[in-house]
């Protein structure tokens, strides 16, 4: 079965049609500045990628453009639209609604809207990418994948906040999570490469991106995670600032006159690695800088790795031991410095890396050397096939 998977921001929608049985991706592409003028990207199999500007007024512009493109005699993958099985939604928070995916129905669709106050930036353009494929298609099976649902599992303990229960139970103000569908597909692939069973092992996997996340895999399920209400909470990430003092949102506001809203924006966009270093969000421009002897480049690295390793000392803590690390994303699939950097403070638990190994990039790999005590691993992470995986999988009722 093909599998049209769909990621929808509020400007942009990125795409894959997924061969399920193969698991081989026959197109893929973005849209980007819809409701500015249009812009879209295909890439056809094997074949170079195709560029256009095209007006996109709306998403489901946007969406009737990939349609098109996906059947186009000369640079389509199919021949209809009838060979597109089912559509696999990413939908950014299912609140505790959802703690795995699901068919999407117009109740489905109510329980995703009544998230949207938790992703006010995400969910509303998650539904309006719903709502254009069921325009387009309504026949069409449609699923949705949440970033959240992985981390349904944690314990309250791990989720609750230390403020007053009421703002629980009011507003449902906890710890979610996020970066589910990579956590959940990356803890298995390392089970796999291990040749161990998921059920019986304590994996940390570290979702090392512009975006990060770490999260302690117990048995199979998430214990516990860094991100929390929103994606901001946790690790130094790009732009965003991590786990700070709740004080210090206070302060700056005070000492720059600037409104909340304009501090919340400081700590998601021009914090984290970029507002430390003064240099770039991109961990490629911060090595380069680093190299060239800038101080400020390096304090960011450092911190970023700190913090990184903080958690896997957290986590491993929670779980009472850990039997593999994975690392994965862009940052942790590619940059060799930064796994180093993080694998230098768990000497206490025998990690050994193996700096030969660790030149990997982007590719399955056990970084760590064979007598390290515990394995150490780089994992590609692939939220679309994970989605493509879910939605055939539920299509097709298994
Ligand atoms: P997100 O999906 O959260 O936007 P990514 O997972 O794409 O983020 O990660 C972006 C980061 O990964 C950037 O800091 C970039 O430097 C790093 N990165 C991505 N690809 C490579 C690469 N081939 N080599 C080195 N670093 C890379």
């Amino acid at each position: 079965m093909n599998i049209l998977v769909i990621n929808c921001g509020s400007s942009s929608l990125k795409y894959q049609l997924i061969d399920s049985v193969t698991e081989q991706v026959m197109a893929k592409g973005l849209c980007e500045r819809i409701r500015i003028d249009g812009r879209l990207k295909h890439v056809p199999s094997g074949r170079g990628p195709v560029e256009l500007e095209a007006p996109m007024p709306d998403h489901t512009a946007a969406v009737e453009l990939v349609l098109q493109m996906l059947t186009d005699p000369q640079y389509g993958v199919i021949g209809s639209l009838d060979e597109i099985g089912a559509v696999g939604h990413r939908i950014v928070h299912g609140g505790e609604k959802f703690a795995s995916s699901t068919r999407i129905t117009d109740e489905v669709i109510q329980a995703i809207t009544e998230c949207n106050d938790l992703a006010p930036l995400h969910n509303p353009a998650n539904l309006i990418g719903i709502a254009s494929c069921k325009k387009l298609m309504p026949q069409v099976p449609m699923v949705a994948v949440f970033d959240t649902a992985f981390h349904q599992t944690m314990p309250e303990r791990a989720y609750l906040y230390g403020i007053p229960y009421e703002y629980y139970e009011k507003y449902k103000i906890r710890k979610y999570g996020f970066h589910g569908t990579s956590h959940s597909f990356v803890s298995k692939h390392t089970a796999e490469l291990l040749g161990r069973d998921v059920k019986e092992l304590r994996t940390i996997v570290c979702h090392l991106g512009n975006g990060a996340s770490i999260c302690a895999v117990q048995n199979g399920v998430s214990v516990d995670t860094s991100m929390g209400l929103t994606p901001l909470d946790g690790l130094v990430m790009g732009t965003r600032s991590g786990t700070i003092d709740p004080a210090v949102i206070e302060f700056i506001a005070q000492k720059e006159q600037r409104s909340l809203s304009d501090v919340m924006n400081i700590l998601n966009k021009e914090s984290g690695v970029a507002g430390v270093s003064g240099v770039s969000s991109d961990f490629r421009d911060l090595e380069t800088a680093i190299d060239q002897g800038n101080a400020r480049a390096k304090k960011a690295m450092d911190l970023f790795c700190y913090r990184v390793a903080q958690y896997i000392g957290s986590y491993t803590a929670v779980m009472n031991g850990v039997d593999a690390i994975a690392f994965t994303a862009g940052v942790g699939e590619n940059n060799a410095t930064a796994r180093a950097g993080i694998c230098q403070y768990l000497g206490y638990l025998g990690v050994k890396l193996d700096p030969e190994r660790n030149r990997v990039r982007g590719e399955d790999a056990v970084i760590s050397t064979d007598d390290s005590r515990i394995p150490v691993l780089v994992v590609p992470t692939n939220e679309e096939l994970a989605i493509a995986r879910e939605t055939a999988a539920l299509v097709q009722g298994q």
